[in-house]
């Protein structure tokens, strides 16, 4: 099952987000990944083919309500193509059907109504979003009835035509000046009725039943990355199609990292005196290797050290973010006499010239003291 990774998620954008948020965070990610800026780079090239893609879909108003009801389905039906294929032109493909669904165009017997989406929500811990992870899930979801085959007839009775609506599931009235065009009562639109109700589903055509699925998550997703499995969600009534099933992900808290999209940022806390002299420090890295970090001396607190390639991989793309390595220093709290001896051998030799920004700092505080 492929992931189809939402086009909110492409853009970087929630999904309530207006026109203007949309249009700048596609800008900033276009320019970002643009092949001019990434010569060569067929990853950068694809990620900017879908970045316009998803930003095609969602800044015309029409194409964006019909993907918030309908997602990828809303530009895959009837186009043939797969992966977007005759998309990015302005081929829409079947985009017309799917307005005449929403927007009861067309005539005759009406369309069944597709399954609601689902939601599901799931937990993955940092690691799992670094590497990836084949997940299984048990739902209970509305299947179509196998017993009538999702007809709510009995199975060996009858149907037949509705006579409320002479079988074309909706029923005209007059309502004031309007002459109004509704579902039929009777047959809920379907256009005929039966004789009698399916035991298993009580003619509802379907029925809750647990479920396993199988996930796809794939690296790089993060906090709120929807992942769509079409046509897992409810089924349709009477045989109409399954709706979507959405996998809302959720990243547990990692102990040693944060996350700021792909890049990690750690704090590690040093002695004084390796802040003084300079050395090396080893930290395990997400992936498990071991990464050596060379301390330049006289580093201060709150410096940020960064590791090229050490972050969290794109998401759909390739590469990794960075690790940003924050110093903090740490003053001794427990010294032994001896080293508090020391300590004071070595304040004694300070002349004020080994930490320049002290000594500056209480030389103005000085003049300030003397109103000068
Ligand atoms: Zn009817
Ligand atoms: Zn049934």
């Amino acid at each position: 099952m492929s992931a189809e990774i939402d086009y909110y998620e492409l853009l970087e954008v929630e999904r309530t987000a207006n026109d203007g948020t949309i249009k700048s965070s596609y800008r900033r990610l276009a320019m970002r990944y643009h092949p001019d800026k990434n010569p060569g780079d067929h990853e950068a090239e694809a990620k900017f083919k879908a970045i316009s893609q998803a930003y095609d879909c969602l800044k015309d108003p029409q194409k964006r309500a019909a993907y918030d009801q309908y997602g990828h389905a809303a530009f895959q039906q009837g186009a043939g193509g797969q992966g977007g294929q005759g998309f990015g032109g302005g081929d829409f493909g079947g985009f017309s059907d799917i307005f005449d669904t929403i927007f009861g165009g067309g005539g005759g017997q009406q369309q069944a109504r597709r399954g609601a989406d689902l939601r599901y929500d799931m937990e993955v811990s940092l690691d799992e979003a670094f590497h990836g992870k084949q997940a299984e899930i048990r739902i209970d979801v509305s299947q179509v009835c196998e017993p009538c085959t999702g007809t709510g007839a009995e199975p060996g009775t009858n149907r037949r035509r509705c006579t409320m609506c002479a079988g074309h599931g909706k029923v005209r009235a007059q309502q004031g000046f309007f002459m109004v065009e509704r579902t039929c009562p009777t047959c809920h639109g379907r256009g005929e009725v039966i004789e009698k109700p399916c035991r298993v589903c009580r003619g509802e055509g379907r029925v809750d039943k647990p479920q396993t699925l199988e996930v796809n998550v794939p690296p790089g997703v993060d906090n709120g990355t929807r992942i769509r499995l079409a046509g897992k969600g409810e089924a349709g009534p009477f045989g109409a199609p399954p709706g979507d099933l959405y996998i809302f992900l959720h990243i547990k808290r990692h102990t040693m990292f944060e996350r700021d999209g792909t890049t990690l940022i750690t704090r590690v806390p040093i002695t004084f005196t390796k802040a003084a002299l300079g050395g090396d420090v080893d930290l395990p890295g997400i992936d498990g290797e071991r990464l050596k970090v060379t301390i330049p001396e006289g580093i201060q607190s709150g410096k940020q050290l960064r590791k090229r390639g050490a972050g969290m991989p794109v998401l759909q793309g390739r590469g990794r973010g960075d690790l940003v390595i924050e110093i903090v220093v740490e003053t001794p709290t427990k010294l032994s006499a001896r080293q508090k001896e020391l300590l004071c051998e070595l304040q004694a030799t300070e002349t004020g010239e080994e930490c320049p920004g002290s000594k500056g700092f209480f030389e103005r505080i000085k003049g300030a003291f003397l109103g000068e």
